[in-house]
């Protein structure tokens, strides 16, 4: 079920996936800007840790850890990534609030669609600008491109693997927008540490469904 027990295992799980994660984040984000992305992210985990509340909301309310998340980011951590990440929970939790008790993959999308539209309108990055864009464009594809009324398995698993995809081709291109557009060919063939962030993201979404 896609409900307040699956948004409260996706906090969870993303927060264990960057805690375990975070020296090669940062190793990233000193290759190809000023070293503080796993920091800043795991901040924002932490912070979103102590806002989800134990025990957990219980399954009726899905857009609840969402808020804690939107929330914890948004209030309480600085870089870029901070807020951008707080723009994307706040939009999931608004598509999860609309859609009830229960997850759709209609309010997936929709979430993480208005969460792009949101960071493109004030991070003002296009894809292929390598940033964070460039892994949350194509997973929003690929759920956009799923059955509305099909299996969440299916379309957050698509997700992540298109998300994954989408770091896999940073790695080729040159920083246009945030630090890393400063360092030049310092971060050439290196991926970038916010499109990694996301594809933990939607990794940990598609591991969290029951
Ligand atoms: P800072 O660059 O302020 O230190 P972080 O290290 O927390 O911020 O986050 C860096 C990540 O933020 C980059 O890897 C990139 O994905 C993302 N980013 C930077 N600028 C933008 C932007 N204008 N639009 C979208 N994402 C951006
Ligand atoms: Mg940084
Ligand atoms: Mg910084």
């Amino acid at each position: 079920y896609v409900d307040g027990m699956f948004t409260d295992g996706w906090m969870r799980r993303f927060a264990a996936s960057v805690s375990a994660t975070e020296t090669e984040l940062t190793a990233l984000d000193q290759a190809a800007g000023d070293g503080d992305f796993g920091t800043n992210l795991t901040a924002g985990l932490d912070a979103t840790l102590r806002f989800l509340g134990d025990p957990p909301t219980g399954p009726s309310d899905p857009a609840a850890p969402l808020r804690a998340a939107a929330t914890a980011f948004l209030d309480e951590v600085g870089g870029t990534s901070g807020p951008l990440f707080g723009l994307l929970f706040h939009e999931l939790a608004v598509a999860a609030a609309d859609a009830g008790a229960e997850l759709t993959v209609s309010a997936l999308a929709a979430g993480a669609g208005g969460g792009l539209s949101a960071i493109r309108r004030v991070g003002e990055a296009a894809p292929g600008d390598k940033t964070l864009v460039d892994a949350l464009a194509p997973a929003c594809g690929a759920l956009r491109s799923c059955d509305r009324k099909g299996d969440p398995r299916v379309a957050l698993a698509r997700a992540a693997l298109a998300s994954w995809e989408g770091v896999r081709n940073t790695a080729g291109l040159r920083a246009r927008r945030g630090r890393a557009s400063y360092v030049g060919e310092r971060a050439s063939g290196v991926p970038d540490p916010g499109a990694v962030g996301i594809a933990l993201l939607f990794s940990s979404s598609a591991e969290s469904v029951t």
